[in-house]
C-alpha cells in the first residue's frame, strides 16, 4: 500500500532530477514539465500526486481515463492522451484531453478537429515522431513530420505546440534528433515550444539533449500493476 507520504517523497524525487538536469542544460528549473504517466495505475495513487503536486497526468487508454477522470475529477489536472488512438474514440478524446501527444495520422487529426467541442479550446497536439525508425513503432517517419504539419494547418480546433518521441532504448541522442528536427520547423510554426521526451530510465539525457516535456511512470507511481 502506497501511503500518501511516500507518492510525495516520489514526486519530489522526480521533481528533484527534473530540476537539476534542467540546471545542469543551463535552463531553469522549471522549464521541463512533468507528465505523471498514469497506466494502469489505481485512481487513489493519482490523487495522492496530485495532492502532493501533480499537474499533469498521460493516459494511453481511454478507459483508465475514464475512470481516473470520474474519481479525481477532470478538472484536477491537466489531460495529456500518449497512447495509440482507434477512431471510434477521437470523439471522446477531443471532450475529455487538453493536450494529444500521439498524433501521426491526418484522419486522426481530422477527426479530432471536427469533434472538439467548441466551448473548449482547441486541442493541443503533439506530432509523434518514430525517431529510431522502428518498423513496429508508431509515429510519423522523421522525413514526413514536416509534410505532416503541413496538413495540420488546415485544422483550426487544433493547435500544434511539438513533437513527441519513443526512442528505441539504444538511441541515446533521440532528444538531440528529435530537437533538431523541432528546430527546423520552427521558423514555418510560431506556436511550436515542447519536445516530449524522457522517461523514468533517461529523463536526465533526454532533458540533457533539450526534452520540454518528460512522461513519467514507474519512478513516479512505482512499478505497475499486472
Ligand atoms: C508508460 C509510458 C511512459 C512512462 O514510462 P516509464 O518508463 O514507466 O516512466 C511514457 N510514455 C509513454 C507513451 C508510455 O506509454
Amino acid at each position: 500500500m502506497t501511503t500518501a507520504s511516500d507518492a510525495a517523497k516520489r514526486l519530489q524525487a522526480v521533481q528533484a532530477r527534473i530540476a537539476a538536469a534542467a540546471l545542469q542544460a543551463g535552463r531553469a528549473a522549471d522549464a521541463v514539465t512533468l507528465v505523471g504517466a498514469a497506466k494502469a495505475q489505481p485512481a487513489a495513487l493519482l490523487r495522492q500526486a496530485l495532492d502532493a503536486g501533480l499537474r499533469h497526468i498521460g493516459e494511453n487508454y481511454l478507459d483508465d481515463a475514464i475512470a481516473h477522470q470520474g474519481a479525481v475529477g477532470r478538472e484536477q489536472a491537466c489531460w495529456h492522451f500518449i497512447g495509440p488512438i482507434q477512431s471510434n474514440k477521437t470523439r471522446e478524446i477531443a471532450q475529455r484531453f487538453d493536450w494529444v501527444q500521439s498524433l501521426d495520422r491526418d484522419k486522426i487529426a481530422r477527426r479530432l478537429n471536427d469533434q472538439r467541442p467548441d466551448d473548449l479550446p482547441p486541442l493541443k497536439v503533439l506530432v509523434q515522431v518514430n525517431i529510431s525508425t522502428e518498423a513496429s513503432k508508431a509515429g510519423v517517419a522523421p522525413d514526413e513530420v514536416a509534410d505532416f504539419c503541413t496538413q495540420l494547418a488546415d485544422y483550426p480546433r487544433l493547435t500544434l505546440r511539438g513533437l513527441m518521441a519513443i526512442p528505441a532504448r539504444e538511441h541515446t541522442d533521440a532528444a538531440r534528433q528529435l530537437s533538431t528536427l523541432l528546430q527546423t520547423l520552427h521558423s514555418d510554426y510560431a506556436t511550436l515550444d515542447t519536445l516530449s521526451i524522457g522517461m523514468s530510465g533517461d529523463l536526465e539525457q533526454a532533458i540533457a539533449q533539450g526534452s520540454t516535456m518528460v512522461r513519467i511512470g514507474t519512478d513516479l507511481f512505482g512499478p505497475r500493476p499486472q
